[in-house]
C-alpha cells in the first residue's frame, strides 16, 4: 500500500484549542485600525510601539493558553494519526511560550512545532517548509489542517494537502482540498486517501 500522507500538520489557535483570542479587540488596545491582520500590523510597527504592542499580544496569547481548551475529538486524533505511523505538527502563528504552555497542560506531544520565532508567518509557506524538512517529509505528502483562510492558503503555497477545520461552516472565498466538521474525520480522510 502505498502511503500519501506521511505527516499531519496542524495550527494551534481554533484547530487543537477552542478560539478565544479576540483578534479586533486586541488591534483596538493596540491602537491600529484597518483591515490588516493583527500580526502584520505588529510587525509594520517601530521601536517603543512595536514592543508596546508585543507585549500586549503575549499577554492575549498567555492567557488564552493558560485557558485554553481543546476542540472535541484531538486528543483522540493525535493518538490515532501516530498509532498510523503519521508524524504530527504545529504550525502556528502564535509564539513558542503559550504553544508551550498549551502542550503541557493537555499533555499533547509533536514531532514538529514551528512558531513565529522560527518562520515567516502563514500564509507565507517558509514555515511549512521547516515543519517539512524537521519532520523529513515532503510537504505534498503533508496534510495542512487549520481553521482559517491562511492555513489553506499555505497549504496551497507549500503543495501540501489542505483541510479546512470548521466546526460551524466559514466566510472566505479560498477553497480548501478537503473540509471537515469534526477533527475526527481527519482520521477516515488520513486512511481513504492513503489506500486510494
Ligand atoms: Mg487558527
Amino acid at each position: 500500500m502505498k502511503s500519501v500522507i506521511k505527516a499531519v500538520v496542524f495550527d494551534m489557535d481554533g484547530t487543537i484549542t477552542v478560539p478565544v483570542l479576540d483578534f479586533s479587540l486586541i488591534k483596538a488596545e493596540i491602537g491600529v485600525a484597518g483591515d490588516r491582520p493583527l500580526l502584520e500590523s505588529v510587525l509594520a510597527l517601530d521601536g517603543a510601539e512595536r514592543a508596546g504592542a508585543e507585549a500586549i499580544l503575549l499577554r492575549h496569547e498567555l492567557r488564552a493558553a493558560h485557558d485554553s481548551r481543546l476542540n472535541e475529538g484531538v486528543a483522540e486524533t493525535l493518538g490515532a494519526l501516530r498509532a498510523a505511523g503519521l508524524k504530527t505538527a504545529i504550525l502556528t502563528r502564535n509564539c513558542r511560550v503559550p504553544v508551550d504552555i498549551v502542550l503541557e497542560k493537555h499533555d499533547l506531544h509533536f514531532d514538529a512545532i514551528v512558531t513565529r520565532e522560527d518562520s515567516l508567518p502563514k500564509p507565507n509557506p517558509d514555515g511549512l517548509h521547516k515543519v517539512s524538512g524537521i519532520v523529513g517529509v515532503d510537504a505534498e505528502q503533508c496534510i495542512m489542517v487549520g481553521d482559517y483562510e491562511f492555513d489553506i492558503l499555505v497549504g496551497h503555497a507549500a503543495g501540501a494537502i489542505t483541510v479546512l477545520y470548521a466546526p460551524q461552516g466559514h466566510s472566505f472565498q479560498t477553497v480548501p482540498d478537503f473540509e471537515i466538521r469534526s477533527m475526527l474525520e481527519l482520521v477516515g480522510l488520513v486512511r481513504i486517501l492513503n489506500e486510494g
